[in-house]
């Protein structure tokens, strides 16, 4: 009886130990792989990777920052545009970049946001001075639209003329004059997919704004 005792307390012995064994090893490789994953005396952060270059360069300086009013994909009416006056409603198809009071008298300039041909430079209703340029954006062929632009000054742009990312395009019109089209001064950048020219503005519908890129994701 006592045999028999013994042999089961020494069976019992080697199993503890045994699984006391599974356990230190396996606690040895959670601390190892730890330790890989934030390796000792370095910082906890990645190294930092170089920042993705935007596929849009800015078309104003501090693009992003400027856009309070009327972002891409904004539905508006008369009533409810953060814009008053307003004699738009519909879908917003351009993304718009606000000036400060401090830019009212100054001119603003405007760079081209990607490279491409410039394709028409003229006057259009609602817009006042409006550059429409060919670019890529993703792989596809865009139009960018540039509107409310004083187009008169001499920028030695001609239609046709190839033009790189960041070079200056024009100026802001001055708010309420032909140019700007009776609006306050301020930029509207619309980017339309495809080659054909789309000078809507707004739209009435979602499926119709899907013909239009949103440009803050590219900037
Ligand atoms: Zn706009």
């Amino acid at each position: 009886m006592k045999k028999v005792l013994s042999i089961v307390s020494v069976i019992l012995l080697i199993i503890v130990l045994a699984i006391l064994v599974v356990f230190i090893l396996n606690l040895d490789k959670a601390l190892k792989k730890q330790n890989q994953q934030k390796p000792s005396g370095s910082p906890t952060t990645q190294p930092s990777q170089p920042a993705k270059k935007p596929a849009l360069s800015e078309p104003i300086s501090s693009a992003k920052s400027r856009i309070t009013k009327k972002p891409f994909g904004i539905y508006i009416t008369p009533q409810t545009s953060p814009v008053q006056p307003e004699k738009f409603a519909g879908y917003h198809t351009g993304t718009d970049f606000e000036t400060t009071s401090s830019e009212a008298s100054v001119d603003v300039p405007i760079y081209a946001a990607c490279g491409g041909k410039i394709r028409l430079q003229e006057i259009v209703q609602g817009y006042g001075g409006v550059i429409v340029q060919d670019c890529t954006l993703d792989n596809q062929p865009v139009t960018v639209l540039y509107g409310h632009l004083n187009i008169r000054q001499a920028h030695v742009l001609s239609v046709g003329q190839e033009v790189n990312a960041r070079d200056k395009i024009a100026v802001l019109a001055p708010e309420n004059s032909e140019l700007s089209g009776g609006e306050r001064k301020h930029l509207h950048l619309g980017i339309h997919k495809g080659t054909t020219l789309d000078f809507r503005g707004y739209v009435q519908n979602q499926s119709e704004l899907s013909g239009w890129l949103d440009a803050k994701s590219y900037l």
